[in-house]
C-alpha cells in the first residue's frame, strides 16, 4: 500500500493517480472520511506550495493510501471500481499524451491538463460519470 503524504515521502516525487490530477484542482473539502480529507488537503496544499515533482501512475497513490475503499491492490468502492478507475486514469493519460511512470513537476501538469481538457465534452470516459462533479469546482470550471 502507498503511504500517506509525510516528511519522508516528500523528498521523492509523489505518486498521483491520471485521475487524482483534475480531483486535487477541485477539491473544497468533501471527501471520504475525515481521514481522508485530511490527507487531501495535505497532498493539494504541498503540490500548490512547492511545485513538487509528481509520478503520474494508474493505480493506488498517495491520496489512495487514506482512503477507506483502497483495498490492498486496487480500489474496493464498488465491484467495479478497480478497472473503470483504472480506466479514467488511463484515458487521462491519453488525452495528456503521456505514460505511466512520467515524472513531472506539479504546476506543469496542471496546466497541461487545463490546456487539453478545456470542455466538459473533453471529460467523456474521464470524469464525466463521476459522483463529485457537483462539488468538484474543476469540474464546474470546464465550459458546457
Ligand atoms: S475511491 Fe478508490 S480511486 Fe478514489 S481515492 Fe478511494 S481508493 Fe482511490
Amino acid at each position: 500500500m502507498v503511504k500517506t503524504i509525510d516528511g519522508d515521502n516528500m523528498k521523492r516525487p509523489l505518486q498521483i493517480r491520471g485521475h487524482h490530477l483534475l480531483c486535487i484542482q477541485g477539491y473544497q473539502g468533501y471527501g471520504y472520511d475525515r481521514q481522508f480529507e485530511i490527507n487531501m488537503s495535505s497532498v493539494k496544499e504541498h503540490l500548490m506550495a512547492d511545485n513538487h515533482l509528481i509520478e503520474v501512475v494508474t493505480g493506488l497513490d498517495v491520496i489512495c493510501a487514506s482512503c477507506p475503499h483502497a483495498g490492498d491492490s486496487g480500489c474496493n468502492l464498488d465491484s467495479n471500481a478497480n478497472e473503470t478507475i483504472t480506466l479514467m486514469d488511463q484515458n487521462l493519460l491519453k488525452a495528456l499524451t503521456i505514460r505511466p511512470g512520467t515524472l513531472i513537476q506539479a504546476e506543469t501538469i496542471f496546466a497541461l491538463t487545463n490546456t487539453k481538457l478545456q470542455s466538459k465534452l473533453d471529460l467523456t470516459g474521464i470524469c464525466d460519470q463521476c459522483r463529485w462533479q457537483q462539488k468538484c469546482l474543476w469540474f464546474q470550471s470546464r465550459d458546457d
